[in-house]
């Protein structure tokens, strides 16, 4: 059997086509994505806008590249996330107008992106299409986001990283998650799961409880449910209604440092088992042949851009790669990062996993120890997904001719000329036509020590202007008041400096 092809292109960039957006767009091509969108078909592009406060995520750019080379293609794209569960009490992606709030402070909407941004499974999150998934490993039944399930074709965007629960944020996880519903989430967070489930399986500690005069935040124990499901009572004692439990994650960020809960591992390995099934339940609904992943692995920051923060990356950046196969994508990446040395200063040095050889995601990613970053994709090719292996193809750059400015490609003189006959932006007119005043030759290696500059500050104190009125840092006259100067010839006669 042929091993399935991964495009790659490594992170280094010195021209416009080695640019990593415009390479985002060569493996896009590289990989056939262009020939799989026909004319007029709706194409999702699926990405993660990022948690308020997270500042690793795709950056919108990469995302109107893929939209613009959709629209030449001829297709109709659109942008999308989904809602969260909630995650946590100020999640800010819970509700429709949470993500679109939340995308466009990051960056995301139609001016940015050339086509619009949209919840995919709508208001509250249950807007989605129900897939039977007899060959899941443990669902076997998937809620994918209507709007993904809608489109003729579908390119999952992913910024590759770590996370915390799936212990690697790729291709796999933005479908096994990222393109579930809300309720989609649910089922594979392992609500109410009779073995899997936090509400059956997280040891509780309701005696680490302080009671509520210790405890300046009691009541958001009691507030961080929206099911309701805790109760301090008159006598201090934390009571849960386990057995209704969704498995929302909105109380593990307060019950788990104060020792209430167990981090428990079994939820946390179903939910990466169950993440492949997600990931079935989409490729069942879209078709394989209609899906193309592409993972940008650049800031491969160790939690996920659900987090709200973005730590220093793991890995230097890694490049991006191109597939049709899902498994491979996220293997290779995982391979490359692998490989990778890690970065200094980063949670990989800390935790002595910076070698390269050394497995960067199971301790870097995963928020507790145990965790597997092969789980997700083990489980994806038990489930038919793809495969582990597969061939790295290096991709070669266009071109920079490929890579005009879009809106106006013509070259230089033909965008410019007449314009600058009209509105001449070079002052020709002044100082014998070289337009500006400027000393003729200054002293440039006096400034160009490493152990600072050579030459006294503000020697030049005649120049005609300082740039910011006459004040100058280092004058300790205090008698003096910066002045407002109408225009900078007037500087020169009374700036004062420090002699
Ligand atoms: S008890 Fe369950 S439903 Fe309630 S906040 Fe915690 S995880 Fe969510």
């Amino acid at each position: 059997m042929n091993k399935p092809k991964v495009y790659f292109m490594d992170a280094r960039s010195e021209s416009p086509d080695t640019s990593l957006i415009n390479k985002t767009v060569t493996v896009f091509e590289a990989a056939g994505f262009d020939k799989m969108i026909n004319k007029g078909d709706v194409v999702a592009i699926k990405m993660h806008c990022g948690e308020l406060g997270s500042s690793a995520y795709i950056r919108p750019a990469y995302v109107r590249a893929i939209a613009d080379k959709i629209k030449e293609i001829g297709g109709r794209p659109f942008a999308c996330d989904t809602t969260t569960q909630t995650y946590g009490t100020w999640g800010s992606r819970v509700t429709e107008l949470d993500l679109i709030e939340t995308a466009e402070r990051n960056g995301f909407s139609s001016a940015t992106l050339g086509c619009p941004f949209i919840s995919a499974d709508g208001y509250v999150g249950t807007s989605d299409y129900r897939v039977d998934i007899p060959e899941g490993y443990l669902l076997k039944e998937a809620y994918i986001a209507q709007a993904i399930a809608a489109a003729d074709k579908v390119i999952v965007l992913t910024h590759f990283k770590g996370h915390g629960m799936g212990v690697i944020g790729g291709a796999l996880k933005n479908l096994g998650i990222g393109c579930q519903s809300k309720r989609g989430k649910f089922n594979v967070h392992m609500g109410r799961h009779p073995s899997y489930g936090i509400g059956d399986s997280t040891v509780f500690h309701p005696e680490n409880f302080k009671g509520k005069k210790d405890d300046a935040d009691w009541e958001l124990l009691e507030n961080c449910c929206p099911l309701g499901l805790f109760k301090v009572t008159d006598n201090d004692e934390l009571l849960w209604e386990r057995e209704k439990c969704i498995n929302c994650l909105g109380c593990g960020s307060w019950m788990n440092p104060r020792g209430i809960f167990e981090p428990n591992l079994a939820n946390f390995d179903a939910t990466d088992i169950a993440i492949a099934d997600g990931a079935l339940g989409v490729i069942k609904a879209v078709g394989k042949e209609n899906i193309g992943f592409i993972n940008v692995a650049v800031d491969v920051s160790p939690k996920c851009d659900c987090a709200g923060f973005s730590d220093v990356p793991l890995t230097p950046h890694l490049g991006v790669f191109a597939s049709k196969d899902p498994v491979a994508v996220d293997q290779a990446c995982v391979d490359a990062a692998k490989h990778a040395p890690g970065m200094p200063g980063s949670l990989a040095e800390e935790m002595g996993i910076d070698a390269p050889g050394e497995r960067k995601f199971d301790l870097g990613g995963g928020a507790i120890e145990g965790l597997s970053e092969q789980t997700t994709i083990n489980t994806a090719v038990v489930n038919g997904l793809g495969s582990r292996d597969h061939e790295i193809v290096n991709v070669q750059p266009l071109g920079r001719d490929r890579f005009a400015f879009p809106p106006d490609p013509r070259p230089t003189k033909i965008r410019f000329a007449k314009m600058f006959e009209k509105f001449q932006p070079f002052p020709f007119d002044k100082h014998d036509g070289r337009g500006y005043n400027r000393l003729e030759k200054v002293d440039i290696d006096a400034v160009k020590g490493h152990d600072g500059p050579t030459v006294d500050p503000h020697s030049h104190q005649d120049a005609a202007y300082h740039g910011d009125g006459g004040w100058h840092p280092g004058d300790d006259d205090s008698s003096f008041k910066p002045r407002s100067s109408s225009n900078g010839d007037s500087a020169k006669t009374d700036s004062k400096t420090k002699k």
